[in-house]
């Protein structure tokens, strides 16, 4: 199975046999020059896309050293990202399919962070809970099948990654030579390894007094906010200089934001007991999405689960963060069921939104 990934900044490409295993795989990460530009800007990202996607995956297939009659199918992520992104992959998977006379098959992004898990640990049934957090999404959903999702909650404003990649650029941590090349979210984390005092700010953790599983990140976001721009008036500092406790500044940041989703995390399982959703011998949290990547979140989450007795699985933080080898692994979990295998596929399109699964969160709201 191939797979293709173009939902953002990342050119991914990846071939994967049935049994899970990686023959080849590329990535392109455009993030130097997104960093460099302060953001993602969707035309540069387009362009970076359409000129590398045929170098990636003319790689991969090198790499994995097989001829194409091999492949079976061709998996490409087609909903949610940047339109101009997600184009280019369309294109290019289509006309691979078209040329090699191969079947398509249209990924959901989301969906595939959600069941990474499941290509290196085959212990993970259906259903189990999942944390995804990301650079556009937070979503607290129950996996029943490869294309079935109950979704119970999501952010109401910013995703996780997100507050973390904005917060980062102001506090202008990318400015110290050791943080450089990081993403926003790997720039507070270990800014927040180098704090002494996670507790010297104090901010106050969103939504808890509601008993949904939404998130909310622009609260805390805001906080930290105001407090850099109380500090740089107060020590006047310079235009490219960080403010003094800089790094016990973005502990307290880590920490906010890692408390609120431990407790949305809490409800979610309390939700999911009182529904009888997961079987007490599959109880499983996975989390995926880039922002799983943080160790300090994930063994926060560790500790609730072994409090609840749930089993925390995280995929390893490459394949956290967007890839080719998710794409494809989706792909076979597709195929194996035969959802959406298409031969005839010109009318497909990608799609800029796209929610996962079933929306439950009234219910989760009621329930409480
Ligand atoms: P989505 O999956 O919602 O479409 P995306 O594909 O752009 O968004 P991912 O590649 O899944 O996002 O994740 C990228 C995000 O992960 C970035 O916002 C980045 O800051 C964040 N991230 C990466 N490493 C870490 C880390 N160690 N701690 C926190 N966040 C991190
Ligand atoms: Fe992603």
């Amino acid at each position: 199975m191939k797979g293709i990934e173009t939902s953002c900044d990342d050119t991914g490409c990846a071939i994967v046999d049935s049994e899970g295993h990686i023959l080849g795989e590329c990535l392109n990460s455009q993030h130097l020059v997104h960093l460099r530009n302060g953001g993602i800007i969707p035309p540069i990202a387009q362009n970076l896309h359409r000129q590398n996607i045929e170098n990636v995956v003319n790689t991969t297939i090198k790499q994995a050293n097989i001829d194409f009659s091999q492949i079976d199918a061709v998996a490409t992520t087609v909903k949610p990202g940047l339109p101009l992104s997600l184009s280019i992959g369309l294109k290019y998977g289509k006309h691979l399919c078209r040329t090699k006379g191969k079947l398509f098959i249209p990924i959901h992004h989301m969906e595939s962070h959600a069941l990474t898990c499941r290509m290196h640990d085959n212990s993970i049934e259906f259903p189990f809970l999942v944390l995804l957090i990301s650079g556009g999404h937070c979503l607290l959903v129950v996996a029943q099948d490869v294309d079935k999702f109950l979704l119970l909650g999501e952010s109401i404003d910013d995703a996780p990654g997100e507050a973390f990649d904005k917060m980062a650029r102001r506090m202008k941590l990318m400015n110290l030579p050791e943080f450089a090349t990081l993403s926003g979210g790997q720039a507070i984390e270990l800014a927040a390894s180098k704090g002494t005092d996670a507790e010297q700010f104090k901010f106050s953790v969103p939504l808890l007094q509601y008993k949904n599983c939404n998130f909310s990140l622009a609260g805390i976001k805001n906080q930290v906010w105001r407090h850099i721009v109380q500090q740089e008036k107060l020590h006047n500092v310079e235009a490219d200089a960080l403010i003094p406790d800089v790094f016990n500044l973005c502990a307290g940041f880590q920490l906010t934001v890692t408390r609120h989703l431990c407790h949305r995390v809490q409800r979610a399982i309390e939700f999911v007991k009182l529904h009888n959703l997961i079987p007490e011998e599959k109880q499983t949290l996975v989390v995926s999405g880039g922002a799983a990547c943080n160790n300090f979140i994930n063994k926060a989450l560790q500790v609730v689960c072994n409090e609840i007795g749930y089993r925390l699985v995280r995929p390893p933080p490459k394949l956290c963060t967007d890839n080719g080898v998710m794409i494809a692994w989706n792909g076979i979990e597709r195929w194996r069921k035969n959802l959406g295998v298409m031969k005839d596929f010109d009318s497909v399109d990608i799609e800029k939104r796209s929610p996962l699964g079933i929306n439950m969160i009234k219910e989760v709201t009621d329930a409480h």
